[in-house]
């Protein structure tokens, strides 16, 4: 047991520490605040306190735990929101009231409740089972199964594995390797700092399916990949996020929540346990975990709930979950790196920020991928990290340490926010490294068209602006026909295809197979036009045709009339066109 010799800000360092370890979490001061140590230096340790650490003195005890920073795995993980360090917020309140009071430990997972365990198929008492190890599983909300696993470091001969009703600490089962007996319960630990290791990573080759179709239809992101969107108040990020964790095609989702407002985060735990599951109608909140750090948490448990979300989205990752973890936002996480390395005295790097910021947003990101988890099961982490560039510049280092490693940018624009285009998102600033990796994919769910027409989409809105800035300069009139189709062409993606509203029951998700429709009727009709043009029709009767307004009202219609619609449109398309071409080759023939 050591003793506090010297407190600045979130920092605490003690003497008298030798034999604690780094990383390990400590209990400091009379309060018994809870820390980690970042660095030892012979019998001193600074230890990063996770609690407000005004009113703490030197001298006050400081005691090892000889334990490293981990989260609590069970049933009962769901529904939750935690803080940075994985104390339930509900728990907290309760019992310190609305400002939550220091030195409170509360279990992440509730001791008493009890569970209903079933065996895994296949499995039985005598197996020779390792860590990761699926034994049995218990329906944790009516949404998720939740497995148990044979913890890390364990393996040996199962015994004594029986289904029943256990509380999460009771002994379900033992493993037994030569005569050392390992008691498994449903609770495991593991530590938060170091990645799950795994069998093997995949190539992320199938698509994350948002719903939102800027994403889905021009910049995707794979399961298993990794997306950055930058967030300019007021942009649309909350909206965007909520509707991806409403609607992607993911098991669980995770979300962190670093407020710079404190009100901002107020909005998320207040707003997000109302959102339902789309498929079920059940509350989202039973396949999601909310990690919340307010703005009045200190800085440290900002830092540590990166680490406690990611921790928790691989042990759901390693039951063979699609999981989906977004961090809202990352910028405030290395604000916190930023204000412990300057107690620390470390040189500063760009911007104050330390040296080894970019290695950490890069180590952060490697925890996502598509894997064979030690269960044998495969599943997959989509790390979506938002983040908040001062002034929308991102050419700070944050930005910039995060797009070197994220493979897919959504870039969040004020000005379509302002000119009220939602999602506002940028279709000529954002980018998906995706593409190739999912063509097989596409090609054998939706047909090669699908890859084929985002290429020609991304062209068309290429040449949109290309010729939007040559309009400014002569006038629509000054173009040939064939480019003001271009431009119309590009206005009617823009509008009836990129433009999405997240309030409408029908328009707020969108399968992949309607977007596939509404870019195929949108690019039909311009291979229409084109060929009209080429025929001589004025292109004023063709902007005139009433298909058109069905075109700019696909996305109301409902999924289950996808197919039906889709004939509807294209025979629309060509029987309009065809008498267009014939009227005008009748008056023309006159
Ligand atoms: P941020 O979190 O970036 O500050 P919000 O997500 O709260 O911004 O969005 C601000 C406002 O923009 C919302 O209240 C809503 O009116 C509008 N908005 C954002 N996204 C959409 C969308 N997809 N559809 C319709 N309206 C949207």
């Amino acid at each position: 047991m050591g003793y506090i010799e010297r407190i600045s800000g979130p920092l605490v360092v003690a003497d008298d520490m030798l034999g604690s370890n780094m990383y390990d979490v400590v209990k400091v001061g009379n309060d018994g605040l809870v820390g980690e140590i970042i660095q030892l230096r012979g019998p001193k340790a600074v230890i990063q306190v996770y609690e407000e650490t005004t009113g703490i003195r030197p001298g006050e005890k400081v005691e090892s735990t000889g334990l490293p920073l981990s989260v609590e795995l069970a049933p009962g993980l769901l529904n939750n929101i935690y803080d940075g360090i994985q104390r339930p917020l509900e728990e907290l309140r309760r019992k310190s009231g609305a400002f939550i009071g220091r030195g409170i430990s509360a279990n992440s997972i509730d001791r008493n409740k009890k569970w209903k365990l079933f065996i895994e198929k296949g499995v039985k008492n005598g197996d020779h089972v390792k860590e990761g190890h699926i034994i049995g599983y218990v329906q944790e909300t009516e949404l998720i199964k939740h497995y148990i696993m044979i913890p890390v470091g364990v393996e040996g001969k199962l015994s004594g594995l029986k289904e029943g009703t256990y509380r999460v600490e009771d002994r379900i089962a033992t493993v037994d390797k030569g005569g050392k007996k390992f008691e498994i319960t449903m609770l495991q630990k593991r530590s938060v700092r170091k990645p799950q290791s795994f069998r093997q990573k995949f190539r992320s080759d199938e698509p994350l399916t948002t719903g939102m179709r800027i994403i889905d239809g021009l910049f995707p992101v794979a399961k298993g990949g990794t997306a950055a969107i930058p967030g300019p108040f007021g942009a649309g990020k909350t909206v965007a996020s909520h509707s991806i964790a409403k609607y992607a095609d993911s098991d669980i989702v995770v979300m962190i929540g670093c407020g710079e407002r404190g009100n901002e985060m107020t909005e998320v735990l207040v707003e997000f346990p109302e959102l339902k599951d789309p498929k079920s109608g059940r509350p989202l909140t039973e396949r999601t975990v909310l990690i919340a750090n307010t703005s009045n948490m200190p800085v440290a448990a900002r830092e540590a709930s990166i680490y406690t979300g990611v921790t928790i989205a691989e042990y759901f990752r390693d039951m063979g979950y699609n999981v989906t973890l977004l961090a809202d936002s990352t910028s405030r996480w290395a604000e916190a790196m930023r204000e412990i390395s300057a107690r620390l005295e470390e040189m500063p790097g760009e911007e104050g920020y330390p040296a080894y910021l970019p290695k950490r947003l890069a180590e952060y990101y490697e925890r996502s991928g598509k894997v064979e988890a030690l269960s044998g099961r495969t599943g997959s982490i989509t790390l979506v990290g938002a983040v908040s560039p001062p002034g929308g510049d991102l050419s700070e280092p944050v930005s910039q340490g995060t797009l070197r490693v994220v493979k897919t940018f959504w870039s969040l624009d004020a000005s379509l926010a302002n000119a009220r285009h939602f999602p506002s998102i940028n279709w000529l600033t954002s980018y998906s490294l995706y593409i190739n990796d999912l063509k097989p994919w596409y090609d054998k769910n939706l047909g090669e068209e699908f890859a084929e027409n985002r290429a020609e989409t991304m062209r068309i809105l290429q040449k949109e602006a290309e010729l939007k800035d040559i309009v400014q300069l002569v006038g629509a009139e000054a173009l040939p026909d064939t480019e003001r189709i271009t431009l119309e062409i590009g206005r009617m993606i823009r509008e009836d295809f990129l433009r999405q509203s997240a309030f409408d029951e029908v328009d707020a998700y969108t399968s992949l197979k309607k977007q596939a429709f509404m870019v195929a009727s949108i690019l039909h009709f311009r291979k229409q036009a084109n060929a009209a043009v080429k025929a001589g029709v004025p292109l004023d009767s063709i902007m005139k045709l009433k298909v058109r307004e069905d075109i700019s009202r696909m996305k109301e219609e409902k999924e289950s009339e996808v197919d039906k619609a889709r004939h509807r449109i294209a025979a629309e398309i060509d029987s309009q066109f065809n008498s267009l071409v014939r009227e005008y080759r009748e008056a023309e023939g006159k």
